[in-house]
């Protein structure tokens, strides 16, 4: 369940209802307390709650009302919020701030790995020029082989910066490591957690705690459920920073033709069960370039708030995904593309579905 405080309340009452939580949960369960736009929410599993302490809990002075959420992930729920959010990126580091989940579809797009500065540098104009609105790049780089490129590190995120104040495109990068996460703050608009670390809890506890409330954006596992996905946004929310996006990249499947199964059943089934934003990478999900175009349409025909792309200037020499990273001309026309099918829909395809 999640409890709503009152605007008005007061520390000593606040106090007396953490204390009262405290020992209705025998202090066994955590309790979360977040900020949700301008208010402040307790969230708990109030499953184990009989009534007479739901009873006693929403007559404490403190509590506005409370609202009970079926689903084990309480603040990531359309239960609880049903207007969809939006996330602001690039407002903070000197980059033009984007919306993610306006009227307009995001594309962010950008090499799988910065390789080097002029690497970078002609693929951020080149990705500018083409209309995408955020860079990518990756500069700690989860590889399945430990003999494969891992990514230029800190050096990496320095370049990221230079090409946003060059550019003044906002910059995406993945953190690994709980550790890296200030770090990665200080360099990125906005954080990736990848794939294999969707469920590295550690990870996204300080990704919810130490990011300075930059967006996450949350990679769906390789494997992952979506209710084991949104749970995991949970562990982020509920940690201090409700700036999540979420991110179809396919999952597993038997057929090795494509990477991955791009599952766009997913965004139409998360607008029902979440406010936050989704984004779709086809580039990881088809691992073919041949396949990125007309995914990035479906994607954005089934709804999704924006895209993120790989894009190379020579994809055919790229350190890391090259076979699935497009060409700056390519991009352009999937922006192109994305902008009329976002316009021709309308809102519609981002609401959830009303019987
Ligand atoms: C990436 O974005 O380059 C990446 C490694 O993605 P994923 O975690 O989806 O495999
Ligand atoms: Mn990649």
């Amino acid at each position: 369940m999640i409890i709503v405080i009152r605007s008005q309340a007061r520390n000593e009452e606040r106090a007396q209802l953490m204390a009262l939580l405290g020992q209705v949960s025998g202090n066994q369960r955590p309790i979360a307390t977040a900020k949700i736009g301008e208010r402040e929410v307790i969230a708990l599993d109030g499953n184990a709650l009989d009534i007479q302490t739901r009873t006693i809990i929403s007559q404490q002075s403190a509590v506005e009302r409370i609202v009970p959420i079926k689903t084990p992930y309480k603040l990531a729920s359309r239960a609880f919020k049903a207007e969809s959010s939006t996330v602001v990126v690039g407002d903070v580091l000197g980059g033009h701030p984007v919306m993610i989940g306006g009227a307009a579809p995001v594309i962010m797009a950008g090499p799988c790995a910065v390789e080097s500065k002029e690497q970078l540098l002609t693929t951020a104009r080149a990705v500018k020029a083409a209309g995408a609105q955020i860079l990518r790049g990756g500069a700690f780089k989860p590889r399945t082989s430990p003999y494969q490129f891992q990514g230029l590190a800190v050096e990496g995120l320095q370049l990221l910066a230079e090409a946003r104040a060059e550019t003044g495109l906002p910059v995406i990068t993945e953190v690994m490591e709980p550790e890296m996460v200030e770090t990665v703050a200080r360099y990125a608009d906005m954080l990736q957690i990848g794939s294999r670390n969707m469920q590295n809890f550690p990870l996204l506890r300080a990704a919810g705690q130490n990011s300075h409330g930059r967006p996450i954006m949350l990679k769906r596992g390789l494997a992952a459920t979506i209710e084991e996905w949104l749970l995991a946004a949970e562990y982020i929310i509920a940690a201090g920073n409700p700036n999540v996006i979420l991110c179809e990249r396919g999952i597993r499947s038997f057929d090795s033709q494509t990477r991955n199964l791009l599952d766009l059943s997913c965004v139409p089934l998360l607008h029902e069960l979440t406010h936050l934003p989704i984004i779709v990478d086809p580039s990881h999900a088809t691992g073919r370039r041949e396949l990125v175009p007309t995914m990035s349409r479906a994607s954005i025909a089934a709804g999704a708030e924006g895209l993120i792309l790989e894009v190379h200037p020579d994809p055919n020499s790229a350190l890391c995904d090259g076979r699935q990273s497009i060409t700056p001309a390519q991009l352009q026309s999937i922006v192109s593309e994305a902008s009329l099918i976002a316009q021709l829909l309308g809102q519609t395809a981002r609401l959830p579905y009303v019987a």
